[in-house]
């Protein structure tokens, strides 16, 4: 008997079963992969993550980029850049592969290559059942199975369709032979709400696209062809292994996070921020407070429900602010791009949200007022239209 078992070990599972191994709990966390694995991602880390971690990442970290070039449908080139790092680019396969390593040494029991497929809240106590037919009992069940996890999608009723969809290729180019540094490519206007990006590492491009799974309607490879073809930075380069995955973002009306013994944390409960898809922190930045929760509640001294409390309070109004800026970005790409080609420094001040320094919420709010009081008519009657408050 356990006192928690821990289903997929990506980001979210590895640093939940540290912080419980840590805390002198008994631990078991189980991936259906042997690491180090590919996961399909940007890899871009916004710098915020080392507000949260308490160990050095800087051997995983391939470029810290301070910007980027920004283009509409692949043509009319802006480059936004900083004097400071806003993210890290990472390649998954190392950086998870570290982050499991950390949860190793805190002494978490670990199987890698196994697939959990049953998982059940029996009252007093949870159990697991792996396919090679084991099974295991836990005082709790955190569910980090990722993207469409099945604890999430079953024992919460999450729903997978309230997603992104992305196609994801790397493509080798190593840094020699790039002409550029310190910085990433995003695209506005190339898919239906979302953005194209490409997020160079030491040895090569991560190229993707992702957009709303509904207002795509199943023409993303064809919206992928188009960007990979048309991009400047991307010319002569095969693109030719290609990955698709979803990207479970946060959405209203979603069940809470715990349930009975269970909690879900990372992508497993749809905790990615919804205007720029950035999951790998928030899967962090969960995991933490969920394992707190769970020594708090294992000491006598909270609820499960103050990790659904903690999410309302600090997340889930961060994703909300997101989504806000999502609506207002992705619904009118093209006069979006025109505003930060006028006013660059508003992409300049999004800069210091990415790093923590200010609040979604605030910026959103500061976006509004200035598009009010300028003559950006067609945005400014959709704004009053549809986002203030009447
Ligand atoms: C195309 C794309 C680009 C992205 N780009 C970025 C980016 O640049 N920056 C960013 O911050 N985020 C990005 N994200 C989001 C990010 O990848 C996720 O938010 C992050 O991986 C969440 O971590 P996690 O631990 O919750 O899930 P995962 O990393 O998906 O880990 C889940 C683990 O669970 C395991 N698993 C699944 N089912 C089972 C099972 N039944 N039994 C046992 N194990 C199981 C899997 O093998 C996996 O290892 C991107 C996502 C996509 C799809």
């Amino acid at each position: 008997m356990y006192d928690v078992i821990v289903v997929g070990l990506g980001p979210a599972g590895s640093t939940a079963s540290r912080d419980l191994a840590k805390a002198g709990l008994r631990v078991l966390g189980v991936d259906k992969e042997k690491f180090p694995r590919y996961k399909s991602c940007g890899g871009c880390i916004s710098t915020k993550i080392e507000r949260i971690l308490d160990f050095d990442i800087s051997g995983a970290i391939e470029e810290r980029v301070k910007g980027a070039t920004y283009t509409y449908k692949s043509g009319r080139t802006m480059d936004i850049l900083s004097d400071r790092p806003v993210g890290y680019n990472v390649m998954r396969d190392t950086f998870d592969a570290l982050l499991l390593s950390k949860a190793k040494e805190a002494c978490a029991e670990i199987i890698e290559g196994v697939r959990v497929v049953k998982a059940a809240d029996n009252g007093s106590s949870v159990s697991v059942t792996l396919a090679d037919g084991r099974s295991f009992g836990a005082k709790f069940l955190v569910g980090a199975d990722g993207s469409s996890g099945f604890v999430g999608r079953e024992l919460f009723g999450l729903n997978p369709k309230e997603a992104a969809v992305s196609i994801t290729a790397e493509v080798p180019l190593p840094r020699k032979a790039r002409p550029y540094s310190d910085k990433l490519f995003i695209d506005f206007g190339s898919v239906p709400y979302g953005y194209g990006w490409i997020f160079p590492k030491e040895n090569c491009l991560s190229v993707g696209i992702a957009g709303d799974a509904c207002k795509v309607g199943g023409k993303i490879k064809d919206y992928f062809n188009e960007f990979v073809t048309t991009h400047e930075a991307l010319k002569g380069l095969d693109l030719s292994q290609r990955i698709g995955w979803t990207v479970p973002i946060y959405y209203d009306g979603a069940a809470p996070s715990v349930r009975g013994r269970v909690l879900v944390i990372g992508d497993s409960g749809h905790l990615v921020d919804p205007f720029l898809g950035e999951g790998i922190y928030y899967a962090i930045r969960t995991a933490k407070s969920a394992a707190s929760v769970i020594i708090d509640n294992i000491g006598g001294k909270k609820e499960l429900a103050a990790y659904q409390d903690w999410l309302e309070k600090e997340i889930h109004p961060e994703f909300k602010s997101a989504g806000k800026l999502a609506d207002l970005v992705y619904n009118h790409p093209r006069l979006w791009y025109s505003i930060l080609e006028k006013d660059p420094d508003i992409m300049l001040r999004f800069y210091d949200v990415i790093r923590g320094e200010e609040e979604c919420a605030s910026f959103y709010e500061w976006v509004l007022a200035k598009v009010k009081s300028k003559p950006w008519k067609i945005l400014r009657r959709w704004v009053e239209s549809r986002l203030l408050p009447s």
